[in-house]
């Protein structure tokens, strides 16, 4: 099966007005790509950035969401209010929200059914740390991750859900994981996935995430599994950001 790639830059909490608009106009240069090409700017920014990307390349996503609909939650985002902005994903499970904020695969669960129920689509990212990984518990984690969404939205909802495979340890440490060990990670999920729908896992597209660089992204686009990346410190760059995008064809 034939499954477009994604290339998903993480601004994380980064950025300012100004930075912003110059990043999107070298970003805007890049012209038209077979890549889905995603950003996803901080809350504050993503009316600025849809109305300067409105009806060009570039996707929008959020970083995160409430997991309640609405009402006297302070300082929550909720999904309808980003469907108002022209956000069409949103990262939902990354590591650093599971770390820092406490997110459990609870949490994480109830946030895809919500975005779900709203027209987002959410980009589970799921992982595990270096002592998991040293202890042989890589898949068992990841199919953990994954069957607590199954249980609360079904397999079939993940025909509109992209999965990103981010191993904590590569996260913003420079470490990357080689093509091979994302094919074998990704090779895995996509066949857990099979267990429960054959044809969703073939649909479902599945992004590497981790220190991915654009001198090295090019091995990592030709493995049969790997279906793109998501991207965080270098997408603050938009000469890197570009070559990624190029690299995934
Ligand atoms: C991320 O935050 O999703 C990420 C992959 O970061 P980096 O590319 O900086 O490792």
């Amino acid at each position: 099966m034939i499954r477009q790639k994604i290339v998903a830059g993480n601004w994380k909490m980064n950025g300012s007005k100004e930075s912003i608009f110059s990043l999107l106009s070298g970003l805007l240069e890049m012209g038209d790509s077979n890549s889905e090409v995603v950003i996803a700017p901080s809350f504050p920014y993503l009316s600025q950035v849809n109305a300067l990307v409105d009806g060009g390349c570039l996707v929008l996503a959020a970083q995160n969401i409430s997991d309640e609909v609405k009402g006297a939650y302070t300082g929550e985002v909720s999904a309808s209010m980003l469907g108002d902005f022209g956000v069409k994903y949103v990262l939902l499970g990354h590591s650093e929200r599971r770390a820092i904020y406490r997110e459990t695969d609870s949490v994480v669960a109830a946030k895809v059914k919500v975005a779900l129920e709203f027209g987002l689509t959410p980009m589970l990212c799921i992982g595990e740390t270096l002592e998991e990984r040293e202890s042989n518990q890589t898949l068992s984690v990841c199919e953990r991750q994954i069957q607590v969404v199954i249980d609360a939205v079904g397999i079939e909802a993940f025909e509109n859900m992209v999965v990103a495979y981010e191993p904590v340890w590569a996260i913003g440490t420079g470490l990357s994981a080689s093509a091979e060990q994302a094919q074998e990670v990704h090779q895995s999920i996509r066949a857990f996935l099979a267990k429960s729908s054959e044809s969703v896992s073939q649909k479902v597209q599945i992004l590497y995430g981790g220190s991915v660089k654009a001198s090295t992204c090019s091995a990592l686009f030709q493995m049969p599994d790997v279906d793109g990346a998501l991207v965080g410190g270098a997408s603050l760059d938009a000469k890197e950001f570009i070559a990624i995008v190029k690299a995934a064809g």
